[in-house]
């Protein structure tokens, strides 16, 4: 028969070092619970509880014995799960695997006399019916158990097996948040490092780009001055070209700063006529030399609005390009007007052009990263982050784009703000 570990050995092993020692001595308390339950409906002294994990059965809690004396019998345990399955020996005397054993033989090792005379045991059991441990039930008379007793021993041995079973899944879900927590870290750190990448990239790029715009404005002049005006085109396509470029950048850091985090927003009172009217200006010189007819159309009184100047110039000026852009020839038009809704009011920005359009199975595509949904073969140029940037703004701002378009027959994206 295998001798039971020294208490040394138990006590250490007692300690499952993965667990808080909340969710431990918790987990020991119901076990104690459980062996306690099993003197009591079984009417004998003694009641063990051992688990079996990868290597020998370790004593988890006991009944009617102090703990330091428990563990001289945990030898029963190993016996009972040895044996595989629930178990009765009624005179442990007669037992050829048992009746040597000290605490059979002579008894107890505090010297009170009594004997472990019988015992019975239920095997703790797994879905899959593995077993994870034992609950053995000694008593110092020979005796047989009752019918509800012998139940009553299943009993608690399913409950325990699922006490070992739902521990089992709270340390899986624990390990499973650790893991998340890890990651999200993990996450939060590379996204920190893009993000001072692309700050530093930003810069390395826009300074040289300047540079190349800078020199483009001064062979532009001296070109002009020296009659060299067959340059002219060149020179222009290097400053188109630049400034795309420009634009491209702008955006890419823009949609990784909204990435990062909240951007800080300036709210501040701005007047809503003569902003419209800087937008006005500030497209003018996309709509030099080509077929387009502009409008401007304010409703009296529009007054102030509290936002970010900054962010809102921004997202008009994105619909307006888009505007111009998408638009061969025809109209585009900047509304504002005051808009109720329940006790709140809002501005309204709308921006309508005659242009090429949208078809309606694309206009859920619009405000994704990246998307453009017209052939790449049209040439408009552009990155795709201008709507998807644009509304995140909007909504920062507490407002929204919304869109309605016919395929050919232009488009009309709206922006509204709340006015405080
Ligand atoms: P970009 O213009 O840089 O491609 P946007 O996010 O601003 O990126 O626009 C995404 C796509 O939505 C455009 O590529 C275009 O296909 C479509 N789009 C945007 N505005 C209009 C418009 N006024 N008319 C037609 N299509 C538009």
């Amino acid at each position: 028969m295998e001798l039971a570990p020294s208490p040394d050995l138990v006590a250490q092993r007692l300690v499952a070092p993965e667990r808080p020692a909340a969710a431990a001595s918790e987990r020991e308390q119901a076990f104690a619970d459980l062996a306690r339950l099993a003197t009591a409906v079984l009417g004998a002294p003694i009641a063990l509880i051992a688990l079996v994990d990868d290597g020998p059965p370790l004593l988890c809690a006991s009944a009617g014995l102090d703990r330091d004396d428990a563990s001289a019998y945990l030898s029963f345990c190993t016996f009972a799960i040895q044996r595989g399955e629930a178990c009765e020996l009624a005179d442990l005397d007669v037992e050829p695997q048992l009746a040597d054993h000290p605490l059979v033989a002579f008894g107890s090792p505090l010297g009170d006399g009594s004997r472990v005379r019988s015992l019975a045991a239920a095997p703790l059991c797994d879905r899959e019916g593995r077993t994870l441990g034992v609950l053995c039930v000694l008593d110092d008379v020979p005796r047989r158990l009752g019918e509800e007793q012998r139940r009553g021993l299943l009993a608690l041995a399913r409950q325990a097996a699922q006490r070992i079973e739902l521990d089992r899944r709270e340390r899986e879900l624990a390990e499973q948040r650790a893991a998340l927590a890890r990651a999200r870290a993990e996450a939060l750190t590379s996204a920190r490092a893009k993000d001072v990448f692309l700050a530093n990239m930003g810069h390395e790029l826009r300074t040289p780009l300047n540079a190349i715009l800078g020199c483009a404005e001064l062979l532009r002049e001296e070109a002009t001055a020296a009659g060299l005006g067959q340059l002219l085109p060149d020179i222009q396509t290097v400053d188109r070209s630049g400034r795309h470029l420009v634009a491209v950048i702008e955006d890419i850091l823009d949609l990784a700063r909204l990435e990062a985090g909240v951007p800080q927003l300036r709210r501040e009172p701005v007047a809503v006529a003569p902003l419209a009217e800087e937008m006005e200006a500030a497209v003018r010189p996309q709509l030099r030399g080509r077929p387009l007819r502009w409008r401007l159309a304010l409703e009296p009184g529009l007054g102030d609005i509290s936002t970010d100047a900054t962010k809102l110039r921004q997202i008009l000026l994105n619909l307006l390009s888009n505007a111009i852009k998408f638009t061969v020839g025809g109209e585009v038009e900047l509304a504002v007007r005051l808009v109720r809704e329940g006790d709140r009011e809002f501005v309204a920005f709308r921006v309508a052009d005659t242009g090429i359009g949208i078809a309606a199975d694309k206009l859920s595509l619009l405000f994704r990263d990246f998307s453009q949904v017209h052939d790449r073969r049209h040439n408009f140029g552009g990155t795709g982050l201008g709507l998807a940037i644009s509304r995140r703004f909007a909504r920062l701002l507490g407002g929204d784009i919304v869109v309605d378009s016919e395929l050919g027959r232009g488009s009309r994206f709206t922006l509204l703000l709340p006015r405080t």
